[in-house]
């Protein structure tokens, strides 16, 4: 059904999107001190978002030991990253450390995983990848065992987040060529499995990366049920899955089946991300109202 234009939530959209504008803030720039950017409000919300990031994978059991790291991007120069030998359950803000672009530590007290080398592959090779996720989900690395990723076209949820799983070659862990493993795939493949290791992901926000780890870990279990049932598996029809593709498209989500997605420059960022999405939902009432 048509929508008919109204002319006064017009007015309020455009007034809240002003208030919204001026709520942005740029991202730490090229001039920002490691100390300026430390302790920058971006850096302090992204802290607590890997803190809280960390205690999931240690619930849910993705993480054991001082096992996974967790990573994410801060303006262009600049990466915020788990430290080393220490359990994702037990980080505080003063464990997170502030890297540079090459892995050098700029800020904080702690020494960093020796996973970041594997992270700062993943943003040299994609500047989508904003945050990235690495840890070691038994059903997930259980495929990366056998040598091979999980099975497409089962369930619309993974086809749409994920898709298709690249495996990455196994190598020793914490090595500049373990972290080129993956290069070939970064494009295409927001998930990729290591061999005889675990999954490393990369997203927009650390939340979104560790979704990504959820949405794989849950698919990878169900296609183990399923196997277990003895019946043959029955697949979501191809045209079915052009619709799941044309979304992804529209999404800006990668997938090997569709063509590769233009790099993004770092943007800017909100200044108060809980009350830019208050306001994002307004906007998108306002645009529902007949
Ligand atoms: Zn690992």
């Amino acid at each position: 059904m048509e929508q008919v234009k109204n002319p006064i939530s017009d007015q309020v959209k455009e007034v809240v999107e002003a208030v919204m504008e001026a709520l942005r803030v740029p991202r730490p720039d090229e001039s920002s001190s490691p100390s300026a950017a430390s302790s920058s409000f971006e850096a302090e919300a992204l802290r607590s978002e890997i803190l809280r990031v960390g205690r999931k994978l240690w619930e849910r059991q993705y993480v054991d030991g001082n096992g996974g790291n967790i990573s994410c991007r801060m303006g262009a120069k600049y990466v915020l990253c788990t430290p080393t030998m220490m359990s994702k359950r037990d980080m505080e803000p003063a464990d997170i450390c502030l890297s540079d672009l090459d892995g050098n530590i700029v800020a904080g007290d702690r020494a960093r995983t020796s996973e970041l080398l594997l992270h700062l592959e993943i943003y040299r090779a994609n500047p989508r990848a904003r945050a990235v996720v690495h840890c070691h989900p038994p059903y997930a690395t259980a495929f990366s065992l056998t040598g091979t990723t999980p099975p497409i076209g089962l369930i619309s949820e993974y086809e749409i987040f994920i898709g298709p799983a690249a495996l990455a070659n196994y190598e020793t862990p914490g090595t500049q060529v373990f972290a080129e493993t993956v290069l070939p795939f970064v494009q295409d493949h927001n998930t990729i499995l290591l061999a005889n290791h675990g999954v490393v992901c990369w997203s927009d926000t650390v939340t979104h990366a560790e979704w990504l780890v959820e949405i794989l870990e849950s698919y990878c279990k169900t296609c183990v049920i399923a196997k277990q049932l003895g019946k043959p598996l029955t697949f979501i029809p191809a045209p079915k899955i052009q619709e799941i593709l044309a979304l992804k498209r529209k999404l800006g989500f990668p997938d090997a089946r569709i063509e590769p997605l233009p790099a993004e420059a770092p943007g800017r960022t909100s200044a108060n991300p809980e009350l830019e999405s208050l306001v994002r939902q307004v906007i998108s009432r306002l645009e529902e109202q007949p």
